[in-house]
Parts: C-alpha cells; structure tokens; sequence
C-alpha cells in the first residue's frame, strides 16, 4: 500500500479561529489617523461583533491547512460516475481571468463588450455545430437548469400548437434530475423500464406514447455509461404522435466529435460545460448548462439572444414566442469563457479524441474489474462503467465499505447507489485525463479491496482507517448536524 498516493504525511490539526484568538493581536499595522478619533460605539447599538484577532500568518495557515484536508482532481483521481471530473487544463483557467472578461460589467453597454459578445456569439455557434442543433442558449446555470428550460420551451411549443398536454416518458436509465425538471413544468412522469441489455426498446415506448404526452426525456449516453442506440426509432414514434423528444446531454463527453445528437432524432438538449467543457465544478461554484434547440423550437428560446448585425453584436428581446428571461443577465460568464477557451485549444480533433480516450479508459476499468466486482450489463460502454456488490455479499461487504476504504488508496470514492436500476450500484467515470499508470493503480486498489472484503471483512467494515477524519456515522451526521468544529 505504501506504493499509493495514500494520504499520510504533514496533514495539520487545526483549530477554528475563534479558538485561535488572541485579544489584541492584528493581521496589520495602520498609519497614525490624522483627523479626529471618534469613538465607533458611539454610532453602534448592540454589543461589538464577536470577531477573531489574529495575525496575518495565523490566517495564511489556516486556510493552507484547511486547504490540505480537501480532496480535488488536481490531487488525485476522481472517478465520480455520472459527474466528469476530469482535469481542466489550467490555460482555460488563465483566460477566464483575463482582466478584459474578468472585469466586464454587464451594465458596460453593448458598445464597451463587444468582445464578450461575440466571445457568447462564436460559443453558441460552435456548441451548435458540436450537437448538430440550429440554435443554442448559454442562459442555463446548470445541467437541471437546462432541462427545466427544455421543459419550459416544450411547455410553450405544445401551448403554441393549440393543445397542452400532460405527461413525460422518463426511462429508469434516466438521471434523477429529469423527472423534477419535467414536474416542475407541471408534467407527469412516465416511467418506462429499459430492456435487459441496458438500453430502450422502441416497443416499449410506442405502447405508452400517446397524444396526451408532451415528449420524452432520454439521458444519452445513459446512467448505466450505454448509448441508447435505437434512439432514432424512438424518436420517430415519439414524432409521429406530435410530441418532442429531450436529450439530457451532461454525458456529452462521451460522443463529442463523434455523434451530433441533433442529427439522431433529438430536438432539444442539454450540454453541462461544467462536466465536459472545462469548468471545475462539484464545490457548488458556478455552471453552465446551455440548451440547443432545432430549427421549430428557437422561437421559444430565453431572452435576451445575441445577434450580429454587419460588425457589432447585439442584445435582442423583440422575440414574441420567447419563454422569457431564466437567469440575470446571460448567466455565467465565466464559465462560457473557459469553455471557449477549451475548444479552440482542443479542436474539433482534439475533442473527438477526448471522447475516445474517455470511452477507451472506461472500457479498460470494466474490462480489468468485471472478475473482481459484479457487472450486471456486460456489453462495451461509453464514458463509465456501473459495477455492483454482489460478489462481495457472502461477507456482508457492501458498496459503502468499499468505497470508504477506497480513500485509503487516496482515491475519490466512485459514484455509489446511482444509477437505481442497478442494487448497490458503484459506478466509474475515470475521464480521459487519466493516464494508464494511474488508472492501474485504481484498479489495483480495487482488487486489493475485494481480496479484504474475503479474508478480512471486519477491517473492512471499520474503513476508511487512515484519512483525517474516518468512517463517520452518517444517520446521526444527517440527523443531529454538528456545525460547530
Ligand atoms: C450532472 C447531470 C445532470 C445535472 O447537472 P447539474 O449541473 O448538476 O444540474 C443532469 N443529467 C445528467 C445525465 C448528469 O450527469
């Protein structure tokens, strides 16, 4: 084991500040005043807020030490099934924070951002050429908020043709955002069952498709990391009884460069920028999840959209069927940036190649563990692959103990019990920044685990032994939140 990344060595204990404090210690020096002291209690009611005196070196370790308790792709691998936590190249970083984009004001006035404009512009264009669509929307703050806007936009198209309807198909296979988004629209979902290989049979769509169904959802590549490859037939069905057929595009790392998913029967999807389109993500910070629709659907597009008329760009609102504004200004800027940044810096060869390497990686995981966990749908995937426990139930060792005591590897534990269709599922994204030495050593790891969950079950059930902080009793973590140290 001491051959892993593990995670011994100079880890500090750290203290909050409040206990840190010292009454009268400072993190600066100011300049005597030259004007008059006034006493600020005087203005003040209330007693003084209770705020920690440090100096300036107590509060630099402090935040390095905490720093160090984290766990992030720059540290390690981070195989989160369902999320791409790939590496994100720091360039794209260094361009977002250019003073011109990171400075821009969005009161500055179409005249003074003519550059960010067209950065959005160009942006738009190219995710569209990316998925095969007519026309895109940056607004979207994230991957749900793009289908919340999708369903808005089919809400409005069903309006527009003069009869509402009232319910989405939503397969098993689908990501658990889908049937909140399509609820919050005031849909019902359907649920349909995928088949026995992983994916949707047309059939079983046709005996549920009716005219009271607004569309379909469809997550492809799906939750189990399968295409579903009779997406076209299905699309077709869906077509012929007038509804409207949503791909939910968070797994576009998968496919870009490879499949255009408006070119296979879909109308309207969602991209997550933040998942493929270099933006480091799973800390709450910012996302994108821009939406591209076909030709019959851009009226609906939120306001404000971006024109080019001759040289300048321009903000237009004068659109009568738009489902109006979904976020201030034209969402998160920032992120646009990187994304921007990503794709000239990668190429329409280079994103292809991503895909590749993604799907390759994921196919050399399942390949190199399906004797060592249970693999419930054995045919090649896509970008990830979903194993289970079932192997490992004679010795009651379940999916959480082997995740737990993956962190002792110094690995991110993989995506746990998602998708649902799979009992105890543990699902492995490993992306394509991972180089072969490093996705060995995770496969080793997880070898090395189930040999323990045979000859020494109860050490198992203890893990993870040597993080800061070790296995942790998550009902009561959940019930009686300890927020204070
Ligand atoms: C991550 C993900 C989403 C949700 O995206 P957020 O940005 O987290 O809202 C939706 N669908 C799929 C398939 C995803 O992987």
């Amino acid at each position: 084991m001491n051959e892993q990344p593990g995670t011994s060595g100079l880890i500090f204990n750290e203290p909050l500040l409040w206990d840190k404090s010292r009454k009268g210690r400072c993190a600066m020096s100011l300049p005597k005043p030259d004007v008059e002291r006034t006493l600020l209690d005087e203005h003040l009611t209330g007693d003084a807020p209770d705020l920690p005196q440090l100096s300036e070196l107590d509060v630099v370790r402090h935040y390095t030490r905490l720093s160090q308790w984290n766990f992030g792709v720059d540290s390690g691998m981070y195989p989160l099934g369902s999320c791409t936590m790939k590496y994100n190249p720091k360039t794209n970083e260094v361009q977002a924070a250019r003073q011109g984009f990171a400075a821009a004001h969005p009161f500055a006035g179409d005249m003074f951002s003519q550059g960010a404009l067209k950065l959005m512009a160009n942006l738009e264009h190219y995710l569209a050429k990316i998925t095969g669509f007519d026309a895109v929307t940056l607004q979207p703050a994230a991957g749900a908020h793009g289908e919340f806007t999708g369903m808005l936009m089919i809400h409005a198209f069903h309006a527009k043709n003069g009869r509402q309807r009232s319910k989405i198909i939503i397969p098993d296979t689908a990501h658990g955002t889908n049937p909140a988004s399509a609820s919050l629209c005031g849909y019902e979902s359907v649920n349909i069952k995928s088949g026995k290989n992983g994916i949707l049979e047309p059939e079983a769509v046709a005996a549920i498709m009716d005219e009271d169904t607004a569309g379909i959802m469809v997550t492809n590549p799906n939750t189990l990391g399968l295409f579903e490859s009779n997406i076209r037939e299905i699309a077709d069905i869906v077509h012929s009884k007038g509804g409207l057929v949503y791909g939910d595009g968070a797994n576009m790392n998968a496919i870009m460069g490879i499949v255009k998913p408006g070119e296979v029967g879909i109308d309207i999807l969602h991209l997550n920028l933040h998942k493929t389109f270099s933006t480091p993500h799973g800390g709450g910070g910012p996302g994108s999840g821009p939406v591209a629709v076909v030709k019959a659907l851009e009226p609906f597009l939120p306001i404000p959209r971006i024109i080019k008329k001759l040289d300048t760009y321009e903000w237009v609102t004068d659109c009568p069927d738009t489902i109006g504004r979904i976020h201030t200004f034209y969402g998160h800027f920032g992120v646009m940036v990187r994304a921007y940044s990503y794709i000239l810096s990668m190429g329409a060869k280079g994103l292809a190649d991503a895909s590749k390497l993604a799907v390759l990686n994921a196919n050399y995981i399942k390949e190199s563990l399906k004797g060592t966990l249970n693999l419930p749908y054995d045919r090649p995937c896509m970008h990830e692959c979903v194993f289970n426990d079932l192997f490992q139930k004679e010795t009651h060792i379940t999916t959480m103990d082997m995740a737990k005591r993956l962190l002792d590897f110094g690995f991110h534990p993989p995506t746990v019990y998602f998708p649902m269709v799979v009992d105890g599922a543990f699902m492995v994204e490993p992306t394509e920044t991972e180089s072969k030495e490093d996705i060995d050593q995770f496969i080793d790891a997880v070898k090395a685990i189930a040999k323990e969950a045979k000859e020494n079950p109860e050490k198992l059930k203890t893990a993870p032994l040597r993080p800061k902080v070790t296995r942790l009793d998550e009902v009561t973590a959940a019930r009686k939140p300890c927020l204070r140290g």
